[in-house]
């Protein structure tokens, strides 16, 4: 026998389990015979290329026997079993990295609350044992080996493995029974019928017989019938037998193959948490099907929360792929386009041969065939949830906006339908949700931020605008008080705040939508208006150019390289001057992202300071000049108006100290 220590991170889950929080602790029978049914995929599996692997007449199942005088419960497969080191590997580490991760967010909640919380988005499997158990015995047999092994555990710090005898392949997981207190409310799970409503509920569709074994109790037949006897009525305890049978406790049938009037709400979440590791239910559901010359069912889910390693680079994904109703693939990602990874599902196809390996798979013109079916449905599904339940479409797009774009950006196909799926906040947006927090009585618990697709600001735009206005920053607090906004809100026209680092990338490359052009307001010149209200403004510019041409020369020289140039603006109102980048530049909070992600080799483009001529600090800067061309002050204001275009987009100064001097000098001579 050897001694092993459980990791330190099991020892926290086990501590967890053990105390366990879970409101409904008989979800361990489901981890159980999720495991279970995974071992006799895998066995099943192996044996479609070496028949060895399964004896001749032998059937694939599960079976569950309590002892009640042991106060045990037994859960056994013959599945394709462990050997020693897949013990320590899977039972002694945490294995499944979805159980990692939940550990490591647990460390980091900082209540029971936020813990509670966790143990929902997270299956931990075989762990779950020690909900109910104090002791848990797994002896298991690997299918091709002689040998079998014991591990036990009773929880805490350290477990055991030894060698053991067991005839049959496959693992059997042995339960001391935690003594139940009021305070555990544990229901008694050596009881036949609670252990077979426990897979009713939650195992239904596995796909091997769950057979329980079951106690009847039954009059012992032909006695005394010839004195008149009646069995039915009897009541004397020494006439009754009891037998234990074998009943099989779930359907088995596949849900997927099911109309969806034959099944409930709870049937499919729990398949879905059957199928995924997740234990809180999903956002959306969807049956998909096609009949004809490509034949397959499926159900589709998409998490309520995102996949916890939805953003990690080599995190696997994928759905389920049945071919004729045998599981052949648990995570077949060529049956989704990237950004739609975190789709959950099964697709079951009797098109498709069982021995389909991941080579053929790539050029299977099927598989492709049901991923554009699919993807087609799905996106459908979103377009139609964002137009007809908007408060669903939310919580989908707060959890999944960046894979949305991530899909606009590579799906060439569907862009069109990813686009119309985009929401955003908009100057139009900001306004409404001012309005709402003035009479608070009608809202009192919708945080809700309102947000807009591009249709809806198509819809909005008044007859004279063409373009489509977007402004980038930081985030919405430096944003929505840029100077660049002026001009559009003096007219009228809607911006969008486009303040997810992603969307300036996206938008470098997709450049107009519904034909009209996505203008980005903080480059490039801005011309707003009729024909004829540009042509006077172009005109008052160029008189007011002949006035301004000497302070335009001086700021310039004052301020050297720090700009590209000077010149006057026609979308300042109320901001004496502004920082503006040319066409196809990339704004300034961009280019501090990907110096911070470690390019430094990236240029800082120049921009281009524009002054407003109509605000007095302008007016009186070019009086003064006009009375003494070499008045100190202005090179001083040169490098105040910088630091404050700077400050305005909320971009941080080159030389704050410098800045303070500045003003602090400003001050003292004005009072
Ligand atoms: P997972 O989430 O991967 O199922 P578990 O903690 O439930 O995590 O189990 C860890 C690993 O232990 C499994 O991935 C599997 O390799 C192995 N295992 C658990 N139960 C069984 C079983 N009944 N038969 C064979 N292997 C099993």
């Amino acid at each position: 026998m050897e001694r092993f220590e459980f990791r330190s991170e099991t020892k926290e889950l086990l501590q967890l389990m053990a105390h366990s929080l879970y409101s409904s602790k008989d979800v361990f029978l489901r981890e159980l015979v999720s495991n279970a049914s995974d071992a006799l995929d895998r066995r099943r599996f192996e044996a479609l290329t070496d028949p060895s692997k399964l004896t001749e007449g032998e059937k694939l199942e599960i079976k569950i026997y309590a002892d009640k005088a042991a106060h045990t419960l037994t859960i056994e497969d013959n599945g394709d079993g462990m050997t020693k080191e897949d013990m320590v590997n899977n039972l002694g580490t945490i294995a499944h990295s979805g159980t990692k991760a939940f550990v490591e967010q647990l460390k980091a909640a900082e209540n029971q609350d936020q813990a509670n919380n966790l143990i929902g988005q997270f299956g931990v499997g075989f762990y779950s044992a020690f909900i109910v158990a104090d002791n848990v015995t797994v002896t298991s047999k690997r299918v091709g080996q002689d040998k079998a092994f014991t591990f036990r555990s009773n929880g805490d710090g350290s477990y055991t493995i030894e060698d053991a005898e067991k005839d049959t392949v496959g693992t059997k997981i042995v339960l001391e029974l935690r003594k139940s207190d009021e305070e555990d409310q544990l229901s008694d799970f050596t009881d036949d019928y609670v252990i077979k409503s426990t897979i009713k509920k939650y195992s239904d569709f596995v796909q091997y017989p769950v057979m329980v074994e079951c106690e009847h109790k039954h009059h012992r037949e032909g006695v005394e019938e010839a004195e008149g006897h009646d069995s039915s009525t009897c009541n004397d305890p020494t006439h009754m037998v009891t037998e234990k049978v074998w009943e099989q406790a779930n359907s088995m049938k596949a849900i997927w193959l099911k109309n969806a009037s034959e099944v409930t709400d709870e049937e499919y979440n729990e398949f879905y948490k059957h199928i995924t590791y997740d234990w809180s239910d999903p956002l959306f559901r969807l049956a998909v099907k096609a009949e004809g010359t490509m034949e397959y069912r499926g159900l589709l889910f998409i998490p309520e929360r995102a996949p916890y390693d939805m953003n990690y680079r080599d995190a696997k994904y994928g759905l389920r792929l049945h071919a004729q109703h045998v599981l052949i693939m648990e995570q077949c990602a060529e049956l989704l386009p990237d950004y739609l990874r975190f789709v959950k599902g099964v697709i079951d196809s009797s098109d498709l041969s069982l021995n389909l390996s991941r080579e053929i798979l790539q050029k299977d013109r099927s598989i492709s065939t049901i991923k554009k079916h699919i993807t087609k449905k799905i996106l459908d599904l979103l377009q139609n949830t964002a137009e007809n339940d908007p408060d669903k479409y939310y919580k989908f797009w707060q959890t999944y906006s960046r894979l949305i774009k991530e899909g606009a950006a590579s799906d060439y196909d569907n862009k069109e339908k990813l686009l119309k799926l985009m929401k955003f906040q908009s100057t139009f947006t900001l306004n409404e949700e001012d309005k709402k927090e003035e009479k608070p009585e009608d809202n009192k618990d919708d945080k809700k931020v309102i947000l807009t697709s591009f249709d809806e600001y198509i819809k909005r735009m008044p007859s004279d605008q063409t373009d489509i206005y977007a402004i980038t920053g930081e985030s919405l607090e430096v944003v929505k008080n840029s100077p660049h906004l002026e001009a559009f809100n003096q007219k009228g026209y809607e911006v969008l705040y486009l303040v997810d680092p992603y969307d300036e990338i996206l938008f470098s490359q997709i450049t107009d939508y519904d034909g009209k052009k996505i203008v980005f307001i903080g480059r490039g010149e801005v011309e707003l208006g009729s024909d004829e209200e540009k042509k006077a403004k172009r005109e008052k510019l160029e008189s007011q150019q002949k006035d301004y041409s000497n302070l335009i020369d001086k700021l310039k020289a004052s301020l050297g390289d720090e700009v590209e140039s000077v010149r006057l603006s026609s979308r300042l109102t109320t901001s004496p001057a502004c920082l503006v980048g040319l066409d196809g530049d990339v704004s300034p909070h961009l280019q501090r992202i990907i110096s911070k992600m470690g390019n430094t080799n990236m240029p800082i483009s120049k921009r281009i300071l524009e002054i407003n001529p109509n605000h007095p600090l302008l007016v009186k800067l070019q009086a003064k000049l006009s009375s003494n061309a070499d008045d100190p002050i202005v090179s001083k204001y040169a490098q105040l108006l910088f630091a404050q275009s700077l400050l305005a987009e909320g971009s941080p100064l080159p030389d704050p100290v410098e800045y303070t001097k500045l003003v602090t000098e400003l001050m003292v001579d004005s009072l």
